[in-house]
C-alpha cells in the first residue's frame, strides 16, 4: 500500500473527508463528507452518531480526566482562601464591583490586564507544544466540548442503552417507552446543563451567598440570565451538536493541521500491519498459503466506538479528535483473535514509513518547534512570575505647580508647591509616611495632614483609592542662580515598610 504523506493527507481531508461506501449498518456511524467536497454534494445532512461503549486504557484515562476537570469546575467556587478581613475569601473570584480578579494568592487589578495577555500567549504555546508532541490531545481529553459531550453520551447510554439498542429503538415507531426514555434523557441533560450554567455564575460572586440568593429568588436578574444562556448552550452543544462543533465550528483542527508534522504522535491506523484487511478466516487462509495478510479483520469496532463517527483507517482526518477510543476497541479485537495489540496506536507517520522500510522506528520529541514553544513558555512564564513578585501595591505621582514655580519667603527660604497623588491598590486602608530627598535644610508640609511625632507627614489612603494632596517643600539651602535640583518623593507604608518613589525638580530664582 502506498504511504500517504501525513501533511498532505490531513490537509486534503479538510476539503474531502467522504468515507468509503459501507454496508448500511456501518454507515450509521460515519460522519458524512464535508460540504464542498468535489465528489460529493454541497450540503450533506448530519447522520446521527451512536458511539458504542468501550473499555480500555484510554477510556479509563478519559473518565479520570472527566471527573477531575468537572470536579474542579463545579467545586472550585466553594474553595475558600483567607485574605484577611478586607478581601473576599473565595479562592477564585472575578470581582467586578471590587475591580479585582482573585486566584488563590494572586490578585490582579484592572490595570494589569496584560497578565491576561500573557496567560493567552502561554495557553496558545502550551496548545502548540501539546500538538507538536502528541497531536490533538487537548481535543481528545481536555476540551470542554469533549468533556461535556462525553458526560452527555454517558447519560444517553445509561438511559437509552448502548449503540445497538439505541439504534433499534430510534428506527422503530414511537412508543410510550421510547417517549419516556427520551424525556428522561433530555431532563437529565437539562439538569446537567443548568448546573453547568449555575456553576459559572458562582465564579462572579461569593458562591455560598449566591446559591442562597438564587434559591430564594433574590439573586440579581443578570445571574438568572447567564444561567439560562449557559444552560441553553451546554444543552445544545453537548447534547445535540456534539461532533459537529469539532468538525465544522472549531478553528483548531484547521490550525492544528497546519502546525503538525510527521514526528507528532497521532492516533494512527498502522496500515503497514493492518493491510490487506480481511476476515479472520480469509486472513488465516492467506497466511497458510504464505501470502500477505493484514491484522485488520474489518470488524468496524473502531468505527462504532468513535464519538465523531469516522473511520481512522481512512487516514488522518479533521474529524478525529485523537481520543484513543478506537485504540481500546481494536486492542480488544486483537486480544480476541490472538494478534498483537496496538494495530491502532499513538504513533508517528514517520514510524509507519520506517517500519515499511525495515528501519527502526524513531521518536523525536526534541525538535526545532518543540524547543521554540518551550522557550516561549519559559520566557513569558518567567517574566510574568517576576513582575508579579516585584509589583507594588502602592504608587505615587507628583506634579509641580506651574504658576508660580517657586516662592521666596520673608526669611529668604525658597518654597515649591506640588500636587501629589498617592495610590493604595490594596483592599485595606493604608498610612503612608511622605518624605522628600535631594535637598538640605528642608521642611515638608502636607496641607490638611498633621505630621507624626517626628515631623513626618502621615497620609491615610482608603482601600483601592487614590488620594490627592497639596504638598509644599521649603528649603533654606543656598541655591545657585536658576537652580533646578532633582528631588525624589517617597512614600513608606507605616505597617509593612513597602515603598514607592517619584522624581521631580525643585526650582529656585
Ligand atoms: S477494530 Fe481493528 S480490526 Fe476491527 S476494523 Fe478497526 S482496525 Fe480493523
Ligand atoms: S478515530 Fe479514534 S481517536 Fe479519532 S476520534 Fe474516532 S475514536 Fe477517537
Amino acid at each position: 500500500m502506498a504511504v500517504p504523506d501525513f501533511q498532505t493527507s490531513i490537509k486534503e481531508s479538510a476539503a474531502a473527508a467522504t468515507p468509503k461506501a459501507r454496508p448500511a449498518a456501518e454507515s450509521d456511524a460515519v460522519t458524512p463528507g464535508l460540504p464542498g467536497d468535489e465528489d460529493g454534494p454541497l450540503y450533506a445532512s448530519r447522520r446521527k452518531v451512536y458511539p458504542q461503549h468501550v473499555k480500555g486504557t484510554f477510556r479509563r484515562i478519559k473518565w479520570i480526566v472527566l471527573l477531575v476537570t468537572l470536579g474542579i469546575y463545579y467545586g472550585l467556587p466553594f474553595v475558600r482562601w483567607d485574605r484577611g478581613p478586607f478581601a473576599p475569601n473565595q479562592a477564585v473570584l472575578v470581582d467586578f464591583p471590587g475591580r479585582r480578579f482573585y486566584f488563590f494568592f494572586i490578585e490582579l487589578w484592572p490595570q494589569e490586564v496584560y497578565y491576561f495577555t500573557g496567560l493567552l500567549i502561554l495557553a496558545a504555546m502550551a496548545l502548540f507544544l501539546m500538538n507538536a508532541v502528541a497531536g490533538r490531545i487537548w481535543c481528545g481529553y481536555l476540551c470542554p466540548q469533549t468533556v461535556w459531550t462525553d458526560l452527555f453520551q454517558a447519560i444517553e447510554r445509561w438511559v437509552e442503552g448502548d449503540r445497538r439498542e439505541h439504534l433499534q429503538r430510534d428506527r422503530g415507531p414511537w412508543s410510550v417507552e421510547r417517549i419516556a426514555r427520551a424525556g428522561l434523557k433530555h431532563f437529565l441533560w437539562l439538569m446537567v446543563a443548568w448546573w453547568t450554567g449555575g456553576a459559572w455564575v458562582l465564579y462572579f460572586a461569593d458562591a455560598p451567598t449566591l446559591v442562597r440568593d438564587l434559591a430564594t429568588f433574590q439573586a440579581p436578574l443578570i445571574a438568572y440570565l447567564w444561567i439560562g444562556i449557559l444552560t441553553f448552550t451546554t444543552y445544545t452543544l453537548a447534547g445535540h451538536m456534539r461532533e459537529q462543533v469539532c468538525v465544522y465550528m472549531c478553528p483548531w483542527p484547521r490550525i492544528q493541521a497546519a502546525l503538525t508534522d510527521e514526528y507528532a504522535l497521532n492516533v494512527t491506523y498502522r496500515y503497514d500491519r493492518g493491510e490487506p484487511r480481511g476476515s479472520v478466516k480469509k486472513s488465516a487462509a492467506l497466511r497458510e498459503q504464505g501470502k500477505p495478510a493484514g491484522d485488520c479483520i474489518d470488524c468496524y469496532q473502531c468505527v462504532y466506538v468513535c464519538p465523531t463517527g469516522i473511520d481512522i483507517r481512512d487516514g488522518a482526518n479533521l474529524g478525529c479528535i485523537q481520543c484513543g477510543l478506537c485504540i481500546d476497541a481494536c486492542d480488544d479485537v486483537m486480544a480476541k483473535i490472538g494478534r498483537p495489540s496496538r494495530l491502532i496506536a499513538y504513533d508517528t507517520e514517520m514510524n509507519v514509513k520506517c517500519r515499511q522500510e525495515g528501519v527502526q522506528p524513531i521518536f523525536r520529541f526534541v525538535r526545532a518547534r518543540t524547543l521554540l514553544y518551550t522557550a516561549v513558555i519559559t520566557i513569558v512564564g518567567a517574566v510574568m512570575v517576576y513582575t508579579l513578585a516585584m509589583r507594588q501595591s502602592e504608587g505615587i505621582n507628583v506634579i509641580h505647580d506651574r504658576n508660580p514655580m517657586f516662592v521666596r519667603l520673608a526669611d529668604g527660604a525658597i518654597r515649591n508647591g506640588f500636587t501629589v497623588h498617592i495610590l493604595n491598590k490594596s483592599v485595606e486602608p493604608r498610612r503612608y509616611a511622605l518624605s522628600v530627598e535631594g535637598l538640605e535644610d528642608k521642611s515638608i508640609e502636607v496641607i490638611g495632614v498633621l505630621p507624626d511625632g517626628f515631623g513626618v507627614p502621615i497620609v491615610e489612603v482608603e482601600p483601592d483609592r487614590t488620594r490627592e494632596v497639596r504638598v509644599t517643600v521649603t528649603t533654606r539651602q543656598k541655591l545657585p542662580p536658576a537652580a533646578t535640583l532633582p528631588i525624589t518623593f517617597s512614600i513608606v507604608d507605616t505597617a509593612d515598610g513597602s515603598r514607592a518613589r517619584a522624581s521631580d525638580h525643585f526650582r529656585g530664582p
